[in-house]
């Protein structure tokens, strides 16, 4: 099974990924925004048993301001490293945390929250798809 490294800002905690995701895309919602500082959220989702954190497991802190998603972060740099869904049973390991795995985005979530409209021809969901609770509307460019 194909394995990817991926590592904080700083280095002190490590993770891997193994296999393929199950999907990959980008996130526009508030909540992705103001957590990231960045105007969009480039996603790859995991099943829960391919993500491993492989070093430095004490210095990772999870927010939750929501049950939907556990942020979790490096304590000592700040550097996000990826958030679980539980209610989706996914893990959102953000694409720039495992640079090594090809990006190859299929969707845009949440576009109805956008600040950073991209013309790129791929799908652009209101919000989630319907297989994951949301309404699967899409929505114009
Ligand atoms: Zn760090
Ligand atoms: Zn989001």
């Amino acid at each position: 099974m194909t394995k990817h490294t991926g590592r904080c800002f700083c280095g002190a905690v490590e993770i891997e990924v193994s296999g393929s995701p199950e999907a990959m895309g980008y996130c526009h919602c508030s909540s992705c925004r103001s957590w990231s500082a960045a105007p969009v959220n480039a996603f790859t989702l995991w099943k829960p048993e391919n993500v491993k954190i492989t070093k430095g497991g004490e210095q990772v802190g999870r927010f939750m301001k929501t049950e939907r998603s556990g942020r979790q972060y490096c304590k000592t740099c700040g550097g996000h490293l990826m958030t679980d869904h539980p209610t989706m049973g996914l893990v959102d390991v953000y694409a720039a945390t495992i640079p090594s795995v090809a990006f190859t985005p299929g969707v845009h979530v949440n576009y109805a929250e956008t600040v950073l409209p991209i013309k790129d021809g791929l799908p652009k969901l209101k919000d989630f798809p319907a297989e994951l609770g949301g309404s699967g509307v899409v929505v114009p460019e």
